[in-house]
């Protein structure tokens, strides 16, 4: 599959969105490259070399993270999410989009050249370390340090919590403390984002186990005393809030079309179940409450999806706003817990089994209200930019 990201190919409108011909590119090339070694790569506990490589080949990393060109990553992403394996789609996300875009965005012309070409073959993964101890929701209590080396450099010491792709990384986005700021110990001015190649003396992973996303990789990064040359620095030292501010509401759109493919996969393996299993004699969807409760899931997934496509289209436009992302990935993501609860519900003790697709959907989904920004985070921005 080669992108096309040509202006004219990737002109959309919400509508083209859901029935682009791209959509079934994407479709089969996931079902090759991905759904094979799903189950795999959920034990091993990441995606190895040999399948970043695959997902490239299949032309899965080509495509624009901005502009008209986005249209067709947002369907890449939404089927990504209706492949059903929350850990691969969060590992090819945040290598595709969340961490790389930090370089396509801010970075220099030098750390273009030198990271992007490698993203796109799956030669070079990325990772987002942003989250430490006491620094999630709220970033600015960032404690790792990069302390100016003499050379124009930095040393870098502390240690990152929740990374996505920790352990298969080739690159890390790292959210670090530059100066403090007197009388301020938590602001994220003073703050900056270095480029931490991850075989760099002083830099090591450790898996942190994790009841869903198994194929995602999630590690603590230590950062012991490791050198940073000055020309990882992205952008701006001074710009970083304004970076932040837009990649992390960049982050919840994608966040969002995940979930809602998510959400939609959830829904195909409920409504095939319930036409199917029988009670007493009667398949479970002849009975009304069944068939009801699934009802109100499909229209509020109907309604989140377009809301998804049109945020989609603010951000081909470069008009995506806090409120808009946010929104939807408050409702995305809680819409697929919901959608999850269900689908064991229906499934009785046959979903409850460990190694059932229901009990997979279930623990993925949950993490998808607190992973980039908590739903609460959310109604707080949302409530904010209601003003
Ligand atoms: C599977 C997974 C993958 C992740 N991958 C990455 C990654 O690749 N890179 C990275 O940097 N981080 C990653 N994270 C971390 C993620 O970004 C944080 O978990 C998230 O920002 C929330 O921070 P926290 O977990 O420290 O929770 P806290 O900030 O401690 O919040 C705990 C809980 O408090 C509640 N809460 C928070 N704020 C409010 C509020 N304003 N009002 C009311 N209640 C509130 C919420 O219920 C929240 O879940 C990952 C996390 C998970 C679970």
């Amino acid at each position: 599959m080669i992108p096309d990201n040509s202006p004219s190919a990737c002109a959309v409108s919400p509508l083209d969105l859901a029935s682009h011909p791209f959509r079934a590119q994407v479709r089969t090339a996931l079902e090759e490259a991905v759904l094979p070694h799903a189950e795999t790569w959920e034990q091993q506990g990441h995606i190895p070399a040999e399948g970043w490589r695959a997902l490239a080949d299949a032309g899965l990393f080509g495509l624009a993270a901005g502009g008209p060109g986005f249209a067709k990553s947002a369907i890449l992403l939404e089927e990504l999410g209706r492949t059903g394996f929350a850990g691969v789609r969060a590992a090819v996300s945040v290598h595709a989009y969340m961490a790389s875009s930090y370089i396509d965005r801010f970075g220099t012309v030098m750390q273009q050249e030198k990271y992007l070409p490698a993203v796109r073959t799956g030669s070079r993964v990325g990772a987002l370390a942003l989250s430490e101890q006491d620094a999630g929701t709220a970033l600015d209590g960032i404690t790792t340090r990069a302390e100016p080396d003499g050379t124009g450099g930095y040393r870098v010491k502390g240690r990152k919590l929740h990374v996505a792709n920790g352990s298969q990384a080739g690159f890390y986005i790292c959210l670090v403390r530059l100066r403090d700021i007197a009388g301020r110990p938590r602001t994220l001015a003073g703050c900056g984002l270095l480029i931490i190649d991850a075989d760099t003396p002083g830099v090591s992973a450790h898996p942190e186990p994790m009841l869903g996303w198994r194929a995602a990789d999630v590690c603590t990064i230590t950062l012991d005393d490791v050198h940073v040359p000055g020309d990882r620095l992205i952008g701006k030292a001074s710009r970083t809030l304004s970076y932040l501010m837009a990649a992390l509401d960049f982050e919840r759109l994608v966040a969002g079309l995940l979930a809602v493919g998510g959400a939609d996969h959830c829904m195909g393996v409920t409504g095939a179940f319930v036409r199917t299993h029988r009670i007493g004699e009667a398949p479970l969807a002849t009975h009304q409450a069944v068939r009801h409760a699934l009802a109100d899931l499909t229209a509020e997934l109907d309604l989140v999806r377009a809301y998804a496509h049109r945020a989609v289209i603010l951000h081909t436009q470069d008009r995506l706003d806090t409120r808009t992302a946010s929104v939807l990935k408050l409702r995305a993501t809680e819409l697929a817990v919901v959608a999850a609860r269900a689908c064991m519900q229906y499934h009785g003790a046959l979903g409850y089994l460990d190694d059932s697709v229901p009990a997979r959907i279930y623990r993925d989904a949950v993490a998808g209200t607190v992973t980039a920004g908590a739903s609460e985070l959310m109604r707080d921005l949302i409530f904010e930019a209601a003003d």
